[in-house]
């Protein structure tokens, strides 16, 4: 996802084994929850939800490697899960009436079919569902809509410019899924993690302009964190720093 927000401190891994290019698993029978595989759980946020008391679930894989992203142990959609999804069953147990609710985030959480149960369970236990998506895959993002009370949407870059921030493109992807967004009505706010060494002021206006045309009424844009980017990425970002 975006650049804020990501850090389980349930299960998070140290190493990194991103492999480049592969896409995302796509499994053809129906997957559960207790078959996803998830990176990390934060027990209690009140920031990845605005206004929201969650517990924040981080799942495992990710199509796009951003240039500023700065979990990538979450990317390689082949590492397994750390966390069972009974812990999180557990966790709600203990915290009803304490928590509002559950964002799933990543990586890119439609990526496993698996959200969609477990999205379901979470409203059966009375809980409301976030959650974080950059738009990866419209029809994965379809089936799980109904299940989800708000949605965060990275929207990376003006769409000339998708490739230069995830390197895998996107594009096309990203802005049907915020349509689809969009036209379900489902609340939601669009977050653009603003990236000096792609993005000039020009490029961020324009984004805005075209968003606010498509009916995006609340967008939000984000500083770049360096922490946990790669060594080549705060070099850029330094000189562009530099020249400003
Ligand atoms: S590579 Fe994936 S997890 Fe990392 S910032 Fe981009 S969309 Fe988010």
């Amino acid at each position: 996802m975006g650049a804020v927000g990501i850090g389980p401190e349930i299960g998070g891994r140290a190493d990194s084994s991103a492999v480049a290019g592969r896409g995302p698993a796509t499994p053809a029978r129906r997957q559960g929850a207790d078959e996803l595989a998830i990176a990390g759980i934060t027990p209690m946020s009140s920031c990845d939800w605005p206004g929201r008391l969650v517990a924040t679930v981080f799942l495992q894989g990710c199509p796009w490697r951003c240039t500023y992203c700065h979990n990538s142990a979450i990317l390689d959609p082949r590492t397994p899960g750390v966390v069972p999804w009974a812990g999180v069953r557990e966790l709600l147990a203990r915290r009803r009436g304490l928590l509002d609710g559950v964002v799933f985030s990543g990586g890119e959480p439609t990526r496993q079919r698996g959200v969609v149960a477990a999205a379901q369970e979470v409203r059966d236990a009375g809980f409301q569902v976030g959650l974080h998506t950059g738009g990866a895959f419209p029809p994965a993002l379809a089936r799980v809509l109904t299940h989800v009370d708000w949605v965060g949407f990275d929207v990376k870059a003006p769409a000339r410019l998708y490739d230069a921030i995830t390197r895998r493109g996107g594009a096309a992807q990203a802005f049907a899924s915020l349509r689809l967004v969009l036209d379900a009505g489902v609340d939601v706010q669009v977050r653009t993690t603003v990236d000096p060494t792609v993005l000039t002021s020009a490029d961020v206006a324009e984004l805005t302009a075209a968003l606010a045309a498509e009916g995006v009424r609340d967008h939000v844009l984000q500083v770049v964190r360096t922490d946990g980017t790669t060594s080549e990425y705060r070099a850029a970002h330094a000189a562009v720093r530099d020249r400003t």
